[in-house]
């Protein structure tokens, strides 16, 4: 598959075309205004919010926010999106190295940081100010010198600090290693992407995985990518904006609270901090937003996860079909798996997989082939209907699980595994969903005066 599409300006070109664009023309105020609106509208719609407060750079919101964006960002069915990822993953493409004068993120060149000339929104009622959402992270092993590239919130400090919330996954791994040599850790933070690079930053890889290469394997193409002004790490050629700067070591400052996925919110705590030497952007730069908990939100992680999830899952059970990270779990604590069983007990082997896939995975529902997996009435009639609890329970005590999930013991806590398949053996007819002959086909309007 070859994209049509290489960068933000071109996806939103693509998104208008299918009619998801819209713009916002009057003044709109950053702090919870834009969030507001923005939560308000159709989730599938994208936004340009054209005039933020009166900052010359507009907003984008909602660019990846639906499961159809994605599919057709991707050029896939919205069923095959999991698998197309997941492909991708198992086969990261190359990326490729191109000058500065040929690096549309290099029109502008700034030294003097300062963010309060970027139009950065406070989403929530608590949160403590400001917060980047869709800065995707670049960085650098200071041992192997591999590339990471992820996602972390970041709450403005002051015109060029900024506090970053590192999970305990590969960019947190290089920046101790950078402290433990009383080294900063060079970091690049990138704004302004189409859905391809977000969506593959959020791969569940292996550390020593770049993320980019996977974006090369989405497009069809290699990924143009471009050096730096302070350090040698690489960046998107075409992305809107690039704040460069630099973890520092033994500095931490508070950071949060911020609304996050889960619906809660996260803590204040202090957290690292980063200090900022240089932005470079386009001409007429975008800045984008990810509004916190929002489908856009859910979905970029949820999508990328399902991928890796459901390559593992296929490893210990081969008739699995598919997987989804449900809305209600935030895209990333409940998972319904799909399997066309052909073993006794295959269900427990899914969940086991899946479990170990990743340590936010805390509920999983297996359910059989004529189930629909998006559908949560379909997938609790399952629950209600073929299984019992003594049988088909699975409960694993202490376990590693997501901090943000506010009844885990600061990320410890329970899984649970419900097997809702049909029993093997069952006698033929037992679970024959009920139907009447005719009913799908039928035109009902035409029963009934207007
Ligand atoms: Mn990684």
């Amino acid at each position: 598959m070859k994209t049509t599409f290489f960068s933000l300006r071109e996806w939103l070109e693509i998104v208008d075309q299918a009619g998801r664009l819209k713009h916002v023309a009057k003044k709109v105020e950053l702090r919870f205004e834009l969030a507001a609106v923005s939560k308000k509208r159709s989730a599938a719609t994208a936004i340009v919010f054209d005039d933020p407060q009166g900052i010359k750079y507009p907003v984008v919101v909602g660019s990846a926010g639906s499961r159809e964006a994605l599919a057709q960002a991707l050029g896939v069915p919205v069923s095959e999106l999991a698998s197309c990822f997941s492909q991708a993953q198992a086969h990261p493409q190359p990326c490729v190295t191109v000058d500065k004068q040929y690096a549309p993120v290099k029109e502008i060149i700034n030294e003097d940081v300062d963010l309060a000339d970027l139009p950065i929104p406070t989403f929530h009622a608590r949160d403590a100010g400001p917060f980047i959402t869709a800065g995707v992270v670049v960085a650098k092993n200071p041992q192997t010198g591999e590339t990471n590239v992820s996602i972390h919130r970041m709450q403005v400090h002051d015109r060029n600090h900024l506090g970053i919330y590192l999970l305990p996954r590969h960019l947190l791994h290089f920046q101790r290693i950078a402290e433990e040599q009383g080294q900063p850790l060079p970091i690049a933070i990138v704004i302004g992407l189409d859905p391809i690079i977000l969506l593959a930053s959020q791969a569940i890889a292996p550390l020593g995985a770049n993320e980019f290469e996977i974006a090369s394997a989405l497009y069809g193409r290699p990924l143009e990518l471009v050096q730096c002004e302070k350090s040698d790490i690489l960046v998107p050629a075409w992305a809107e904006m690039v704040l460069e700067g630099v973890i520092l070591p033994q500095k931490r400052m508070p950071e949060g609270p911020f609304g996050e996925y889960p619906r809660y919110y996260a803590d204040r705590a202090d957290r690292h901090y980063v200090e900022l030497s240089c932005m470079t952007m386009r001409q007429n730069a975008l800045y984008q937003a990810i509004v916190p908990a929002s489908n856009e939100h859910i979905l970029l992680g949820a999508v990328a996860r399902e991928g890796g999830i459901l390559r593992l899952v296929q490893h210990a059970v081969p008739s699995a079909k598919a997987v989804h990270l449900t809305p209600s779990g935030g895209g990333r604590y409940h998972l319904v798996i799909q399997i066309d069983k052909r073993n006794r007990g295959e269900a427990k082997n899914a969940m086991m997989a899946a479990f170990a896939s990743s340590q936010e995975v805390k509920h999983i529902v297996v359910v059989d082939t004529d189930i629909d997996i998006f559908n949560s009435d379909e997938v609790l009639h399952a629950v209600a209907t073929r299984c019992q609890a003594g049988r088909d329970v699975m409960i694993i005590e202490g376990a590693s699980c997501n901090k943000m999930d506010p009844s885990s013991d600061d990320g410890y806590g329970d899984k649970m595994g419900i097997d809702a398949t049909i029993p093997f053996g069952a006698p033929e007819g037992k679970f024959e969903k009920i139907t009447i002959p005719g009913e799908d086909i039928i035109d009902v309007d035409s029963y009934f005066d207007s």
